[in-house]
Order: structure tokens, then C-alpha cells, then sequence
């Protein structure tokens, strides 16, 4: 079942959906070599509850740190470690925050210093392709037409589009209904309606769509050892346009 949000329940998401968005903000300000991703994880686990909100992700099915941070071919769910960042890394930053009973959800793909040429393609192209899903969440379309529009914008480029996760309607759960695919016909799935928020998250990687999950059953990694980048935003469908709530 697809849940509608009131007008004053959009409201109260916004503030965590804002918490959400800027602890990207604080783990963006002290990524750079050197750092490990387990003091990125606690920074930005200290500015969620500081900020008077919970870290979604922590604990969630077993989930045990509060931002999912997957460093170059890990695509989604890398756990905080001692992994220190070096120069050249890409590093995708997924996290959630809650408070007033709603979840805000979003991830951005980080530069370490200095990447190769490739690798700032792939980044611009699946940022690109996260505002044409966007731009595709109006009332009266499909979501069909959302995940087409995310695929017709990857496609041309050669990359993979990862099939086996895909974003979601987010609310009182972190995880709704209806499931958003990063590809897709037009015209197929939900429509859309006003009320609807949804977290719609392109997962790209440089070659193939095929995964593998480590021994820890979170760690997704390309099959082909080839980066990959992770764009999210949790919007609102209304009848003035899409809005995204997790503006940083
Ligand atoms: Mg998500």
C-alpha cells in the first residue's frame, strides 16, 4: 500500500529530511586521505542525534552503523571500517535520519582529493540522471516513467545500471511502497499522485550490472570490480511539481 502524506505531514518530514541531507555536509568536510570511514560514520552519527533526530539506517535489519559508506566498487551498504581513504577514492555516502515519527533518506558520491577522468563522468552523469528521475515525478505519470527517465540519461554512456536494488517510498517507514527502479518502460507502475514521497537513488557503476555481496552480507560490490556511484534524494510529489526535501 502506497502511503499519502498530508500537507502538515510533509511538513514535519522536512526537518528530517534537512538533518538527513546536512550530516552529508559534515562528513563532506572531513573527507580526505587519511580519514577512515569509521569517523565518518561517527561524525555524522554525532550531528543526528545532536540535531535532536535518530540515525535510520542504525540497526535497521542489522544494519550496525548509522551511514552506509561504500568505497569505489562497493555500490551500496559498505559498512564503516578502518579503511583510511586515499587520494583518488570515490566514496558513497547513504544515510537516513528520523524525528517527528518521519524518515529522510539520501545519498551522494564523494571525491577523495584528485579521481580519474572516468570517474568524474561516472559521478556527473549518475547525478544527472537522478534529476531526470526527479524531473519525471509529477503528478499524473507513472513510475515507470521515473525509471526510464534515469535509464534513458545512463544509458548512452556504456554504464551499468544496478537492477537488484532500486528506491522506494519513504515515510513513517524508511522503506514504503512503491519500489522505484533506476529502469523501466514509460507509462508502467504507480501512478503518481500528490502525497507520494519517494527516495529515488540511481546506482551506476563504470561496467555491468551484476553485484556480489561479501561474506558480511551487506557489502555490495560490482561483479566487475569497476567503480561505482550512488545518487539519492527523497522528494515530494505535489501538485506544483516534484520537491525535493533533502536539499543540502
Ligand atoms: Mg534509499
Amino acid at each position: 500500500m502506497i502511503v499519502l502524506k498530508t500537507h502538515s505531514e510533509l511538513e514535519r518530514m522536512k526537518k528530517a529530511c534537512r538533518i538527513s541531507a546536512e550530516s552529508l555536509n559534515v562528513a563532506e568536510e572531513i573527507i580526505r586521505p587519511g580519514v577512515t570511514t569509521k569517523e565518518i560514520d561517527r561524525a555524522m552519527h554525532d550531528f543526528i542525534v545532536r540535531s535532536g533526530a535518530k540515525p535510520s539506517f542504525l540497526g535497521l535489519y542489522g544494519f550496525p552503523a548509522s551511514a552506509c559508506i561504500s568505497v569505489n566498487d562497493v555500490v551500496i551498504h559498505g559498512i564503516p571500517s578502518d579503511y583510511r581513504l586515499e587520494n583518488g577514492d570515490i566514496v558513497s555516502i547513504d544515510v537516513g535520519a528520523c524525528c517527528d515519527g518521519f524518515h529522510g533518506d539520501n545519498a551522494y558520491t564523494f571525491v577523495v582529493g584528485e579521481t580519474s577522468e572516468e570517474n568524474w563522468t561516472l559521478l556527473r552523469v549518475t547525478e544527472e540522471s537522478l534529476y531526470k528521475g526527479i524531473e519525471a515525478a509529477v503528478v499524473g505519470n507513472r513510475i515507470g516513467d521515473i525509471s526510464n527517465a534515469v535509464q534513458s540519461h545512463v544509458t548512452p554512456y556504456g554504464f551499468g545500471i544496478v537492477r537488484q536494488f532500486v528506491g522506494h517510498g519513504v515515510g513513517k517507514a524508511l522503506h514504503e511502497e512503491p519500489e522505484v527502479p533506476n529502469f523501466g518502460r514509460p507509462g508502467r507502475g504507480p501512478r503518481l499522485v500528490e502525497g507520494m514521497t519517494i527516495a529515488i537513488e540511481p546506482m551506476i557503476t563504470l561496467e555491468g550490472d551484476a553485484v556480489t555481496i561479501d561474506a558480511d552480507k551487506w557489502t555490495t560490490r560490482t561483479k566487475s570490480g569497476k567503480c561505482a556511484a550512488h545518487f539519492e534524494h527523497t522528494i515530494a510529489i505535489t501538485k506544483d511539481g516534484p520537491v525535493i526535501l533533502t536539499v543540502r
